[in-house]
């Protein structure tokens, strides 16, 4: 059997998928912005790689993709590594303890999911010894129980003045994931207000990451600018191992 060959054909197959993956959500992401009346340069759209090879995120990079997003430090670090050639940029999306700001701080040009003060000085930390500079988002619960991580609005802006004057960290802006069993739109236009509020004291804090394969028009229409996809671009995930 000529391995090579089965090889490049998986490959091809592989990017043909892909390809068709990121024509599809770039064609919604367009639609969404032309029914908000927003320029679409104003959306990046960062494809989150979890669970997928850094074999895919090689073929996305080849398909134009340059954001790309992972939850899990073990599994983002060395697939950062093994891309490193690669011009890319590596949003950690997923829930930080802080033992991990060490490491994530290595490859991470944003974290979307910095969620209180202990964390913001542990990643500022960590930073400045690898002598760079990360861009946090401020992940907002909007949720009542907050299990799925976010600090709280009430506390939403100690965070924020910690963080803006923490050296090596940029206030970017917000994040936030719409709960489970609350209308997207709703949750989405709360997460707005609050980053109306934040711009007030932060004006250059404004990113708003919001939107998911799920419901990335309803975060388009409330003004999210980065909008985070997995499932729609790569397919469904392998499980966890
Ligand atoms: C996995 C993940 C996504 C992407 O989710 P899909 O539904 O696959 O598009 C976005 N944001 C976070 C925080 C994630 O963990």
């Amino acid at each position: 059997m000529d391995t090579h060959a089965s090889t490049t054909a998986e490959t091809a197959r592989r990017r043909a998928e892909l390809a068709a993956g990121l024509a599809a959500v770039h064609g919604r992401i367009a639609a969404a912005c032309t029914a908000a009346g927003r320029p679409r340069e104003d959306v990046t759209l960062v494809v989150v790689t979890k669970t997928h090879p850094a074999s895919d995120v090689r073929l996305l990079a080849g398909l134009g993709v340059r954001d790309v997003g992972e939850n899990r430090d073990q599994e983002a670090a060395p697939k950062a590594a093994a891309t490193e050639d690669l011009d890319l940029v590596w949003h950690y999306v997923g829930q930080l303890q802080t033992n991990k700001a060490k490491s994530v701080a290595r490859y991470a040009d944003l974290v979307h999911s910095m969620d209180r003060i202990r964390l913001a000085h542990a990643l500022s930390a960590a930073a400045a010894r690898e002598q760079r500079t990360i861009t946090a988002l401020l992940q907002v619960s909007l949720d009542e129980d907050a299990t799925r991580g976010g600090v709280s609005p009430a506390d939403l802006a100690e965070l924020a003045d910690t963080v803006a004057e923490l050296p090596n960290l940029t206030l970017g802006g917000v994040m936030a994931v719409a709960p489970l069993g609350v209308e997207p739109a709703r949750a989405f236009a709360r997460l707005r207000e609050i980053a109306t509020r934040l711009r007030a004291a932060h004006p250059a804090a404004n990113m708003v990451s919001a939107g998911m394969s799920n419901d990335l028009e309803a975060a388009v229409e409330a003004g999210a600018t980065h909008v985070r996809i997995g499932t729609a671009v790569l397919g469904v995930r392998p499980s966890l191992r």
